[in-house]
């Protein structure tokens, strides 16, 4: 993976892609890839609605690295499974949980993903204080099954919808002063989820504000990727509703300043924006923000 990235970076060509299909086995989204012309990816690494998936086989991680390789494809993260919640109440579902995020974990490492990406949880009633400190328990004990992990486990800031935890980076920042070791963590910032949870990074101030805020919290450092969407809700309607970049209510101009942000620069920018099965879509949004750098 080392490989691709450097070579990403010799291009300068920037790391910027898209969250890719795995229809048909993991394997195949490289190519997928290749076609929308994404450089780094995302990719679930088992069906994102059931707990259990099919072991990924020897043969499938092979051709997976191969086809990487081939397409120039820097497989960059993995989205965990909807169904996980660290924070859940249910003792049967905190059970399912725990083993669903520990098998999260093999098969990023298995695929030699950087990133795995996870909802910090929802504490569903029991309030945001108990509901950081289930889920900071759970990565404890997930960390302690795991010791020689290599994938960063990645917090992702959320919309704020319903229960969920971390729309505000102090959450996360909360949760991260709980783990016994911080240095496996990272955040995925997600434009579309931030914007939602009111930080207006649609205005040059706004924006400023934001990662001044999240740097003096949790350090600019922790910004290991950003899910770039724009957002069909407004600033602070706490709701999740993903949109073409430049067709929300962020709009072209927060992208523009977030493109042309020098700390980002080789930061993982992955597009979760609406499309088709042939993700063609992904071609349009690329380079949609391809004609924001200023050089
Ligand atoms: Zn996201
Ligand atoms: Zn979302």
């Amino acid at each position: 993976m080392e490989k691709s990235n450097s070579k990403v970076n010799n291009q300068t060509l920037r790391p910027w892609g898209a969250h890719i299909s795995i229809a048909g086995g993991v394997e195949n989204a490289p190519s997928r890839a290749g076609k929308v012309g994404a450089h780094s990816i995302q990719i679930f690494t088992k069906n994102n609605n059931r707990w259990e998936g099919k072991p990924i086989s020897e043969k499938q991680r092979q051709r997976f690295v191969d086809e990487c390789e081939k397409h120039d494809i820097w497989a960059f993260a993995s989205h965990d499974c909807y169904l996980i919640n660290l924070a859940a109440t249910d003792k049967e579902i905190i059970k399912k949980s725990r083993a669903a995020f520990l098998d999260e974990i093999d098969r990023a490492d298995l695929l030699d993903i950087p990133c795995l990406v996870f909802h910090p949880g929802s504490h569903v009633g029991a309030g945001v204080e108990k509901g950081i400190k289930s889920i900071a328990d759970n990565l404890n004990w997930a960390l302690s099954k795991r010791q020689d992990l290599k994938t960063t486990l990645t917090l992702e800031t959320t919309a704020g919808q319903g229960t969920s935890i971390g729309y505000r980076f102090e959450e996360i920042a909360s949760v991260l002063e709980l783990v016994d070791d911080p240095t496996r963590f990272g955040v995925c910032v997600d434009t579309c989820h931030i914007f939602a949870a009111g930080y207006g990074i649609n205005t040059r101030n706004g924006y400023q504000e934001t990662f001044r805020e999240f740097d003096s919290l949790l350090g600019i450092d922790k910004i290991k990727m950003f899910h770039i969407n724009d957002s069909k809700k407004e600033l602070g309607s706490r709701v999740d509703r993903h949109e073409h970049i430049g067709k929300g209510h962020l709009g072209v101009e927060a992208f523009r300043m977030l493109v042309n942000d020098k700390r980002f620069k080789e930061t993982p920018m992955i597009l979760e924006t609406p499309k088709g099965p042939d993700g063609l879509e992904d071609i349009d949004n690329l380079a949609v923000l391809q004609g924001l750098v200023e050089v």
